[in-house]
C-alpha cells in the first residue's frame, strides 16, 4: 500500500478504508491508497507548521536551488513517471512524457522567480515616513488535486508555494496516487529540509475536508470540480482560509464564417481526444456559423472517426486511452443519450467502444443541439462534440457567454476585426484565437463565475501564495552625525 509522506519520511498509517487504484484500460487493480486518519493529517500539517519559519527565512535563491534538485530529479526518472501516468490515468505515452517534461519545466519556471520577488515602496502622507509593501509567505498551505493531470498539479501547487517561503501538505486524488508516490521519492532525495513538502491520501470527505476546515492551514488550493470547490469554500469559510480554486470548464469554441475550417477541425479534435477529452480547458461545446456547418460538421465526424484509441501500454501510436473510471463513463453515456433524447442528431459514436475491458467511450459528434441541453450546460469531460449552428456573431457570442463556466474559449476566423470583438465581449478567463487550447506556464490560469477564484501560473499565480506586510517607519530627520 502506498505510504504518507510526512516530515521526510514514508509513514504507515491505520487506513479508515483501503481504496484500491485501478488502471482504466484494463480494471485491474495496480496498487492500493488509504483513506489516511486524522492523525497521519495532523502529523502532516504539525510538521509543515514547523518546518515554515526556517524555511521562510532562507534566502529565495536557496529555496530555488532545492526546488532546481527536485526538476532534475524528475527528469532523471522522466520515461518511469510517464508510464505510471499512462496505467494509473490512462495516458497516452505522447501526452504522459509531456505532462512529466513540463512538471519539471514548471519547477524551473518557479524557482527563476526568486530573484523577482518584488515589494513597493510607496510615498507617504507623513514627514520623515517611509512606507514598505512586503510580500510575505502565508504559512502552511494545503494543495488538494485532481487526477486528469495529477503530476504537474503537483508541481503547480507546490513550486510557487515553495519559492515562496510556504511549507505545503497535498492530498493526490485518490484515483491517482502512484504518480504523487514518485514525486514523494524525489522529494526525499532532493535535500528539500523535511516537513517542507508532505503528501497524504484519502478522500475528498474525509482528508480532503479535514485539510480545507484545518485552522493551522492559511491557504487553500484546490483544483477539482465546481462541486467539490463549493464544498472546499464551505469548509475553509470556518477559518476565514483563502481559497485559491480552479474548478471545472464548459469552453465554447466560436467557429466564424471565414475561419480555416481544417486549423478549427485539427484544434477542436485535439480538445476532444487530448486526454480523452478530461480537460479542464478544451472545447465542450462548438458554435459554427451556419453558412459552414455542414462543411465543418462533415470534417468533424470524418475526424472523430480517425481516432486512435486503446489501451496506452499495450497498443502503439494512439490518439486517446480510456476515461478514468466506471463512474465518469456512466455519466459520458447518460449526457449523450439525454441529448439524443432531447432531439440531439448523433452522427458517429454515442456509446461505449466495443472492447472486453476498461472504460473506452467512442469519439461522439452530436449536430442539432440546442443551448438549454444538459449536453451543453454540464461539464462532459469526455471525447464527445455538440455542435450548435449559429446565423450571427452577436447570436453565437451571447450563447457563448451564456454559461455558469467562466474558464477557457477559443475562437476561430481569419479577420482581425471579429477576433477582438469577439475576444473583448467573450467573458472568460482565457480565449485561444486561431489555436488549440493549453495555456502557458507564464501566462495566468483563472476560470472566471463558478469555474474557480484566483488564478495559477506566471508571476500572478506566484504572488497568490504570498500576503501583503506593510510597514511603516518613522524616521529621525537631520544630520546623523551630529
Ligand atoms: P473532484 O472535484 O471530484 O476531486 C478533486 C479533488 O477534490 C480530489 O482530490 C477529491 O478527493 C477532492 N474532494 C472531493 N470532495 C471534497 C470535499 N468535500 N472536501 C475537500 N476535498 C474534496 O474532481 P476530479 O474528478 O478529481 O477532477 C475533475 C474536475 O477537475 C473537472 O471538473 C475539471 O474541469 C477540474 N479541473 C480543473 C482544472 C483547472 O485548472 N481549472 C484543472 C484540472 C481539472
Amino acid at each position: 500500500m502506498i505510504r504518507n509522506f510526512i516530515n521526510g519520511r514514508f509513514e504507515d498509517c491505520t487506513a479508515r478504508e483501503v481504496i484500491p487504484v485501478e488502471n482504466p484500460a484494463t480494471g485491474e487493480v495496480i496498487s492500493q491508497v488509504p483513506d489516511s486518519p486524522d492523525d497521519a493529517l495532523e502529523q502532516a500539517v504539525q510538521a509543515a507548521q514547523q518546518a515554515q519559519p526556517a524555511w521562510g527565512r532562507r534566502p529565495a535563491i536557496e529555496r530555488a536551488n532545492l526546488l532546481r534538485g527536485v526538476s532534475a530529479g524528475i527528469r532523471r526518472r522522466k520515461a518511469e513517471i510517464a508510464r505510471i501516468l499512462s496505467e494509473e490515468q490512462g495516458k497516452v505515452p505522447a501526452l504522459a512524457e509531456v505532462e512529466v517534461a513540463f512538471t519539471a519545466d514548471y519547477i524551473d519556471y518557479m524557482a527563476e522567480w526568486a530573484r523577482r520577488i518584488e515589494g513597493e515602496i510607496v510615498t507617504s502622507d507623513r514627514p520623515n515616513e517611509n512606507i514598505f509593501l512586503f510580500r510575505a509567505p502565508i504559512g502552511v498551505v494545503a494543495g488538494i488535486l485532481p487526477w486528469n493531470f495529477p503530476f504537474i498539479l503537483i508541481a503547480r501547487k507546490m513550486a510557487p508555494a515553495l519559492v515562496t517561503g510556504n511549507t505545503i501538505v497535498i492530498k493526490p486524488s485518490e484515483e491517482t496516487p502512484v504518480n504523487a508516490n514518485a514525486f514523494a521519492e524525489i522529494v526525499a532525495q532532493s535535500g528539500l529540509p523535511a516537513g517542507v513538502f508532505n503528501l497524504v491520501y484519502g478522500r475528498g470527505p474525509t482528508v480532503g475536508h479535514a485539510l480545507a476546515s484545518h485552522p493551522a492551514i492559511g491557504m487553500i488550493s484546490m483544483t477539482g470540480s465546481v462541486e467539490s470547490g463549493i464544498k472546499v469554500m464551505e469548509a475553509a469559510a470556518r477559518n476565514v482560509t483563502k481559497v485559491n480554486l480552479e474548478l471545472g470548464g464548459k469552453a465554447p469554441a466560436l467557429v466564424l464564417a471565414d475561419a480555416d475550417l481544417d486549423l478549427a477541425v485539427r484544434a477542436i479534435w485535439n480538445s476532444r481526444v487530448i486526454n480523452a477529452g478530461q480537460v479542464c480547458n478544451c472545447a465542450e461545446r462548438i458554435y459554427v456559423d451556419r453558412r459552414v456547418a455542414a462543411e465543418f460538421t462533415d470534417k468533424m465526424v470524418r475526424a472523430m472517426q480517425g481516432t486512435r484509441y486503446g489501451d496506452p501500454l499495450r497498443e502503439p501510436d494512439l490518439d486517446m486511452g480510456p476515461l478514468i473510471n466506471a463512474r465518469q463513463l456512466a455519466k459520458v453515456e447518460a449526457l449523450v443519450s439525454g441529448a439524443v433524447s432531447e432531439g440531439a442528431e448523433l452522427l458517429t459514436g454515442g456509446r461505449r467502444a466495443a472492447r472486453e475491458r476498461g472504460y473506452f467511450y467512442e469519439p461522439t459528434v452530436l449536430a442539432g443541439v440546442r443551448q438549454h441541453m444538459q449536453i451543453v450546460r454540464r461539464e462532459v469531460f469526455g471525447p464527445v462534440a455538440p455542435i450548435i449552428s449559429f446565423d450571427d456573431l452577436d447570436e453565437a457570442i451571447a450563447w457563448a457567454n451564456d454559461s455558469e463556466y467562466g474558464l477557457t474559449s477559443s475562437i476561430y476566423t481569419r479577420s482581425i476585426d471579429v477576433a477582438m470583438r469577439a475576444a473583448n465581449e467573450i467573458r472568460f478567463g482565457e480565449t485561444y484565437i486561431n489555436r488549440e487550447n493549453f495555456e502557458a506556464m507564464q501566462g495566468f490560469h483563472a476560470g472566471w463565475r463558478k469555474s474557480g477564484i484566483g488564478g495559477a501560473d506566471g508571476k500572478h499565480g506566484l504572488y497568490e501564495y504570498t500576503q501583503t506586510h506593510v510597514v511603516y517607519l518613522q524616521y529621525r530627520a537631520g544630520n546623523a552625525s551630529r
